[in-house]
């Protein structure tokens, strides 16, 4: 585990790569969290092995197992988690999942092997707009956001890359209300 600088408890975002993942992701990531949430954001490797949840019969990865993993190394300077990984994850009854959450927990983690496709990593549609919209939608998850009927809407729940594409990476007025109470309330 890296060293933890000293800040604050509890006031971070802990952006968590799982494995080998691209600077340049997490720290897509790392920019964008810091910006929609207002809190800061470090890049802090907390969990390198994951075999602990592959399913060798679907060459998967149970997400839920690695969101316990990762609250329960989640540092006391850390708010939330946000994981990333390249491995393809997925719950019981889906086929795949771009990510998970802990609803109003520690813990969410996005797989960026269904979000990258092609050679194609630059505009908003691209595998870095995906991503960073992924994970602002799992984190939203973690303050407690529910899924959001408006297709346009980052809490919006994504079967397809054309729903991800199709939609903002901003939240709609009523989430953006729901999100600006709730994170009040962590500091009351
Ligand atoms: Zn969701
Ligand atoms: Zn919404």
């Amino acid at each position: 585990m890296a060293d933890i600088p000293a800040v604050p408890e509890g006031n971070t975002i802990l952006v968590s790569p799982v494995g080998k993942i691209a600077p340049w992701i997490t720290r897509a990531i790392a920019e964008n969290m810091e910006e929609v949430f207002g809190f800061k954001a470090r890049i802090i490797p907390l969990l390198d092995d994951i075999s602990f949840a592959f399913d060798p019969d679907r060459n998967q990865y149970h997400s839920t197992l690695i969101l316990e993993e990762l609250a329960a190394l989640c540092p006391k300077v850390g708010l939330k988690v946000v994981a990333v990984t390249k491995e393809d994850l997925f719950l019981p009854i889906l086929t795949h999942v771009y990510g998970e959450a802990q609803l109003g927990g520690t813990a969410c983690i996005i797989s960026i092997s269904r979000l990258i496709t092609g050679s194609d990593m630059g505009g908003v549609n691209s595998g870095a707009g995906r991503i960073v919209k992924e994970a602002i939608h799992e984190l939203g998850h973690c303050f407690d956001l529910r899924h959001c009927e408006d297709d346009t809407c980052i809490m919006h729940y994504c079967r397809k890359l054309a729903d991800v594409d199709k939609k903002s990476n901003q939240f709609c007025r009523y989430c953006n209300i729901f999100l600006s109470d709730n994170i009040r309330a962590l500091g009351e």
